[in-house]
């Protein structure tokens, strides 16, 4: 008894140490992954009806660059799009990024109300010098473009992307850029759905009452340009970055002049995109 009651208060000592010791380290490795906890086990055997994609927008683009440098860029470098069209004889579509990730293409931009194009948008670069030093501009070959086509309308068809956000760089970003350029075919790719275009004879019908009773005030065509998804100014005036959304809008609608300035066609063209029955008129 006697030696009992001497060991017993050492017994209890040591038990209560090795608590207070061991005990915080127990409770900190809580917080890091056991080495033998079990892996982590997800069903996959039940699926959500309420979804949709998350693509809004096809994007298109010119690389400015040839084949073997387009594709050192767009693989190497902090750029990247979804898709590459190259500009052989037998042009080849490669898949850089993957639909569901986000590839680096648009930059800062804005499409209604949508800002970061990035997020939201499947970019497509075709392999195209654009602008060349005597002033013309590089053709596309009709190989690339019935390539773009069918690319276009695969993607299209499979996020349910709308006409009209099926845009150019220049038109989400037309402060900074101007690919994929005037030469881009966006009339015929529009005849096929692909593309948003407007009732080409009710723009004459508005474009020749323009030059009959003058044109609509600087600020109703920002305002037009903006309601049609473009980033405008709305000054008043045509300052330069009114200028460049302006010349962005030509070269997507009215390729064969795109100076920027305001002019009977121009807001036709514009009219009729946004009222597309004489009825609805502003
Ligand atoms: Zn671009």
């Amino acid at each position: 008894m006697h030696k009992k009651t001497l060991v017993l208060p050492t017994h209890r000592l040591i038990y209560r140490l090795f608590w207070l010791l061991i005990l915080p380290l127990v409770l900190a490795a809580c917080g890091s992954v056991p080495t033998t906890a079990p892996s982590l086990q997800i069903d996959h055997s039940l699926t959500a009806q309420g979804k949709n994609s998350r693509v809004r927008h096809i994007v298109l683009h010119y690389t400015v660059a040839d084949t073997p440098r387009s594709i050192k860029i767009l693989t190497e470098q902090n750029v990247s799009s979804h898709y590459l069209i190259t500009d052989e004889q037998l042009p080849t579509i490669y898949q850089l990024v993957d639909e569901s990730e986000r590839a680096w293409h648009a930059g800062v931009s804005q499409w209604y109300e949508h800002t970061d194009l990035n997020t939201s948008s499947i970019g497509i670069e075709i392999v195209n010098a654009g602008p060349l030093d005597d002033g013309s501009w590089a053709p596309y070959s009709r190989e690339q473009i019935e390539l773009v086509k069918q690319l276009v309308r695969d993607i299209a068809e499979r996020h349910r992307v709308t006409p009209s956000n099926i845009v150019g760089h220049s038109d989400i970003a037309p402060q900074r850029k101007i690919d994929p350029g005037p030469h881009f075919p966006w009339r015929e790719l529009a005849q096929e759905g692909l593309g948003r275009w407007y009732d080409e004879a009710l723009a004459q019908h508005y474009a020749q009452e323009f030059q009959q009773r003058g044109l609509p005030s600087v600020l109703t065509i920002q305002d037009w340009l903006q309601r049609a998804g473009y980033a405008s100014p709305q000054s008043g005036r045509v300052d330069e970055e009114t200028k460049n959304v302006l010349a962005a809008f030509q070269m997507h609608y009215r390729p064969g002049r795109y100076d920027g300035q305001i002019d009977a066609q121009t807001a036709g063209i514009l009219k009729a995109l946004l009222y597309p029955k004489p009825s609805q008129d502003s």
